[in-house]
């Protein structure tokens, strides 16, 4: 059995939707099961800015699946929630990333993990804290909490704790 962390993002409406939904349609899938879920935070764009606001959050899963397998498995999730690829960092419905699979490094063509800018994002370090603190980020050789603690104050106070909204649109 592999432990592997997902990443998830989205900042088209309803965006609380679209990463219940793509919790539950990694869940649904009888090689994962879904162990851990983190809190979700509502996080201001880096890297291309002029765009809304994002929900992010991360899940462990269990899975025997491969790789490859899984990362397939999370594009299919993305398509069927109507994620386009048009503008690099751009708006989208839903984003799954495999951030870490067991301390594996892996680098083939489709698919780099750990995530390579895993490390500099506290949208994605933030979450994958509230699952396992201790986890170590294998290219990095720390810890969650440690890679966190060195991260430029301004970068976390873009990431919030999301407390919903009542009944409006997530
Ligand atoms: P970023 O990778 O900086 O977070 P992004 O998530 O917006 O950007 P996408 O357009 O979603 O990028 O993904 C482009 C491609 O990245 C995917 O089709 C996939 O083949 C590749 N990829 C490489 N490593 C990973 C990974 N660890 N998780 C998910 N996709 C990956
Ligand atoms: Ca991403
Ligand atoms: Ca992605």
């Amino acid at each position: 059995m592999n432990v592997a962390y997902i990443g998830a993002g989205s900042n088209i409406p309803p965006r609380a939707t679209f990463l219940t939904e793509a919790i539950e349609a990694l869940d649904s899938h009888r090689q994962i099961t879904v162990t851990k879920i983190s809190s979700i935070y509502e996080t201001l764009p880096v890297g291309y800015t002029d765009q809304d606001k994002f929900l992010n959050m991360a899940v462990e899963i269990n899975t025997t699946l491969s790789p490859r397998e899984l990362l397939e498995y999370c594009l299919a999730i993305e398509a069927g929630k109507g994620r386009k690829r048009d503008v690099r960092w751009g708006p989208r419905t839903l984003d799954l990333d495999i951030l870490l699979y067991n301390q594996e490094n892996i680098k083939t063509e489709q698919l780099i993990v750990p995530h390579p800018r895993m490390h500099e994002r506290a949208f994605v370090l933030i979450p994958l804290q509230d699952l396992n603190p201790a986890v170590n980020i294998p290219t990095q050789n720390k810890s969650v909490t440690e890679i966190l603690g060195e991260l430029p104050t301004t970068e976390k106070k873009g990431v919030t704790k999301w407390l919903g909204t009542n009944g409006e649109e997530g």
